[in-house]
């Protein structure tokens, strides 16, 4: 992939998306009764190209999506929707949102038509207190949800909702939210975080796109800091994260793709554990490491 290619993912604007027609739906109940509690996810995205290419990640992913029971709904908190309070999209069939530039055609054409499930984002609304959650006519699945979705249910035969992140708000308001909606996990519901942990666009090593496993210094010392923390259940510090010093400050210069990592966590009960899979650093800058909880 090109620089300047990468770089225009970062220069559009929700209003160039294009917004798919989908086509005929097959009707998927819309069923959230009572189940064993399910598991949470947080799944590091990395490039948009992974929803095309086969490598290790997608492999970590479909087996993730094998070992998991299957959900009745889904419910993504994606970077890659930022908004001024705490919207869900709402729609029953909700479009595939190609959020990205300079990419190839056959990324341009992946179509994920899951339904969407009004019941599931009106239950949602209704059971979070901490804010008026907004129901939403107009997003659908950007690449932060499908791009690794369809590697867990590559039949598109579950229903997924997406919340967004209110980038007005702080890590400690989004840990607080998050565990509002902790009820949905007894109904069917896999919650997944994504984003990536170590994620910094503009210091990527270009020349290293292709080499296994390269990080820069400071890229695996806020890893290993953010995993320890990950896996003692330090949550405060993970939700402290501008007090981490230098290496936390270049591994989340914004906070969009560490933010579902808290979304995540803070669904977490004291006595689940915790499996780290696709726990690799890419391109210098980036880590794709993901978490199963429960
Ligand atoms: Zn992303």
């Amino acid at each position: 992939m090109k620089r300047s290619d990468f770089l225009k993912i970062l220069a559009l604007s929700p209003l160039s998306l294009s917004a798919m027609k989908l086509k005929g739906l097959e009707a998927i109940t819309n069923d959230l009764s009572a189940t064993e509690k399910m598991p949470v996810l947080f799944l590091g995205h990395g490039s948009p190209m992974n929803a095309i290419e086969e490598n290790e990640f997608v492999t970590g992913f479909r087996n993730i999506g094998l070992d998991t029971p299957k959900p009745n709904a889904i419910l993504v908190i994606s970077a890659h929707w930022e908004t001024t309070g705490t919207f869900v999209t709402a729609m029953d069939k909700p479009s595939t949102i190609h959020d990205f530039g300079g990419f190839p055609k056959a990324l341009f054409d992946v179509e994920y038509p899951a339904p969407g499930s009004p019941e599931l984002a009106n239950e949602t609304k209704k059971i979070v207190k901490k804010t008026s959650v907004g129901l939403d006519e107009k997003w659908g699945l950007d690449h932060g949800t499908w791009a690794v979705v369809k590697h867990l249910y590559p039949k598109a035969d579950v229903p997924v909702i997406q919340m967004s992140i209110d980038y007005t708000q702080g890590a400690q308001y989004h840990y607080d939210l998050a565990k509002e909606i902790a009820s949905l996990r007894k109904k069917g519901v896999l919650i997944i975080g994504s984003g990536n942990m170590v994620h910094n666009l503009g210091l990527i090593a270009w020349d290293k796109l292709n080499t296994d496993s390269y990080g820069y210094d400071w890229a695996i010392e806020a890893s290993e800091k953010m995993k320890k923390y990950i896996l003692t259940d330090d949550h405060k510090s993970l939700i402290n994260f501008k007090s981490q010093g230098k290496a936390f400050d270049l591994a989340i210069p914004t906070p969009e793709h560490y933010l579902p990592l808290i979304y995540s966590l803070a669904l977490k009960e004291n006595s689940e554990k915790i499996t780290l899979f696709n726990d690799k650093p890419v391109a210098g800058s980036l880590t794709m490491t993901s978490l199963k909880i429960g």
